[in-house]
């Protein structure tokens, strides 16, 4: 029996455009490579799965074509939709929302028990090869099987952490439709210093070469540094480039003079105590030629407490390089988002094929962000394949 509409990709995105889909009656299949459906999901939030964020809107995305799905299937709609199918949520600092359970898994449940009461096929361990067209619709091989379908749903997800399954197979099964891809970089991933501080965390201010910024809090680990702000730029920094650390953001350069001129006298090993960790204090030290650090703090001259605050205020870590797409959340670019119609989420080069999620050049940052564009991609895809308008 030839399948009204299969989607490829058990995850996020796939996930919700099966449902939408299923709920417009049609009769519908994911087909997952993996043994289960949704194994990314699992992982998120750090197990606790931050599945929205109330702030969402168009203009924090690499691209304003989000925001018709965004229109479509606010933060609201969507804590309203997992309410509809039994997931309770809260909301917690900078608007992002959790299950109330505080589990993962609990999302992926009621996901799951979704799809089976559509009765909605889920076919694993179908690693699909290619997708081919013909005249009533397409083909879609795994190694071993094939499945029909009138209408495809591509939502096979970036580059980011392979082992959860996205692997980058979509880009090359879209690219046989004459898709493109932009440029393919790791986004919200550590990046790799030339120096190291372990086990160190810092609130701070970190600025790009390019002037983008984001404060909160640093972890300095022994590859390099890592933490929400530094997630955030990581896209924008290139191997070789460097990156500006304020520790004192809330502080002037003046007011942090006018702070280490009236420390209590100490040695050097202490000064910084009270301000900073005290391994980070040590390494600022030592960056700036004070040692040996058994000195004591009132032979500091003028202008080496200025050379201090100056580095307290903008120090600088040169980077090697990002972690690898193991450690990466989300991937920055994917398939061009000129060759897709952002009211349908269809192909402009092939009709009746359908492309939503991470797939897509477009990511978001830390904070519910990415599942957000996953779930309303997701919605209006499904809805839009499922409707017999074409
Ligand atoms: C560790 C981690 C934590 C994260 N935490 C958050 C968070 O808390 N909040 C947030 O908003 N975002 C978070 N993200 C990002 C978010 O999970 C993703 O942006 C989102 O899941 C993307 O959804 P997707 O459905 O487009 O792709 P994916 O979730 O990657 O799903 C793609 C699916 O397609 C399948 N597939 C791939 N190729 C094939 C093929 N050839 N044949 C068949 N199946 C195939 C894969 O196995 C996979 O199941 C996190 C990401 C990671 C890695």
């Amino acid at each position: 029996m030839k399948i009204d509409v299969a989607v490829i990709g058990g995850g996020a995105s796939g996930i919700m455009a099966a449902i939408f889909a299923a709920r417009s009656g049609k009769n519908v299949c994911i087909l997952e490579k993996n043994p289960r459906i949704g194994k990314k999901i699992l992982a998120t939030g750090n197990g606790r799965c931050n599945f929205t964020n109330i702030n969402a809107k168009a203009q924090d995305y690499n691209s304003e074509f989000v925001g018709f799905s965004l229109e479509c299937f606010s933060p609201k709609d969507v804590i309203t939709f997992f309410e509809e199918i039994g997931l309770l949520s809260r909301t917690e600092a900078e608007g992002r929302v959790y299950p109330l359970s505080g589990q993962a898994t609990a999302v992926l449940d009621v996901l799951r028990l979704e799809l089976s009461r559509l009765s909605v096929k889920e076919i694993v361990d179908f690693d699909v090869q290619k997708i081919e067209k013909n005249n009533d619709g397409f083909v879609i091989f795994s190694k071993n099987e094939k499945v029909e379908a009138k209408k495809v749903i591509v939502a096979t997800g970036g580059m980011a952490s392979p082992k959860s399954g996205s692997s980058g197979k979509g880009y090359e099964l879209l690219k046989a439709f004459g898709h493109h891809t932009t440029k393919l970089v790791p986004s919200l991933v550590q990046l790799k210093c030339e120096k190291s501080v372990g086990g160190v965390r810092a609130y701070g201010k970190v600025t790009t070469l390019s002037g983008k910024s984001d404060t909160g809090e640093i972890q300095f680990n022994n590859y390099g540094i890592s933490g929400i702000p530094v997630f955030g730029l990581a896209k924008y920094v290139k191997k070789g480039e460097s990156v500006f650390l304020d520790l004192l953001p809330d502080y002037t350069e003046d007011e942090v003079i006018n702070i280490l001129k009236a420390r209590p006298k100490q040695t050097m090993e202490t000064y910084l105590i009270g301000i900073l960790n005290k391994a980070l204090g040590q390494l600022l030290l030592k960056e700036c030629g004070i040692s040996p650090l058994s000195r004591m703090s009132d032979t500091l001259k003028a202008d080496e407490i200025i050379k201090i605050a100056k580095k307290i205020k903008a120090w600088r870590f040169d980077v090697t390089g990002t972690m690898p797409w193991d450690n990466a959340q989300v991937t920055a670019g994917g398939i061009e988002l000129s060759e897709i119609n952002p009211e349908t989420m269809e192909s402009k080069l092939c009709k009746n094929l359908y492309i939503t999620g991470e797939v897509l050049d477009i990511d978001g940052p830390c904070g519910g962000y990415n599942l957000q564009w996953a779930w309303a991609s997701g919605k209006l895809a499904g809805s839009e394949a499922a409707s017999d308008k074409n």
